[in-house]
């Protein structure tokens, strides 16, 4: 059996990055074409042998009359529904910022299962952000460069007991 993965975090983490990485071009071609972006995208992931639903809060970045907080407070909840597990990403060259934080209280609060990512992490940098991210309480954080694809043996460590 496979599982259903929601990736949530704040806007400019690298969700979409991610996404991309783990579901491939082709997908993200024809859903980056204008009036096909909707606020959640789905793919079929591949991370080595592990098969599985993907779901990208990609609504977030889209400038609406209501606001950010309201919008990923929404979205969040309704990824979280979807999915049996999520990828929650913090930007590890930014560190915990307080959109984090009220992400990380609302996935506590649905007690959903989640996996904490520390993403932008290649290179130094990174190296506050990461730490700063076990603050958190939501367990300790995969290391990953989504655009660099650094970190990806990691993340399958974490995900494959989800199958
Ligand atoms: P989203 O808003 O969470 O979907 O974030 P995006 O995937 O659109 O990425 C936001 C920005 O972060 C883009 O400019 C990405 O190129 C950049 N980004 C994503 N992943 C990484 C990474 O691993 N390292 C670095 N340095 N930048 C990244
Ligand atoms: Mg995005």
């Amino acid at each position: 059996m496979s599982f259903t993965l929601a990736i949530v975090g704040r806007p400019n983490v690298g969700k979409s990055t991610l996404f991309n990485r783990l579901v491939g071009k082709r997908l993200a071609l024809v859903d980056d074409q204008p009036g096909v972006t909707r606020d959640l995208r789905e793919g079929e992931a591949r991370l080595g042998d592990l098969r599985f639903t993907v779901i990208d809060t990609a609504g977030l970045e889209e400038a609406t009359d209501e606001s950010l907080q309201g919008r990923m407070r929404k979205l969040t909840e309704r990824a979280v529904g979807m999915a049996d597990a999520c990828l929650f990403l913090i930007d590890a060259r930014v560190g915990v910022l307080p959109a984090d934080e009220i992400l990380a209280d609302i996935l506590r609060r649905k007690s959903a299962h989640v996996i904490l990512a520390a993403n932008k992490a290649e290179g130094a940098a990174a190296d506050a952000g990461v730490i700063e991210a076990f603050a958190l309480g939501l367990g300790d954080p995969v290391r990953i460069s989504a655009e660099h694809g650094e970190g990806m043996g990691d993340l399958y460590a974490a995900l494959a007991p989800l199958v």
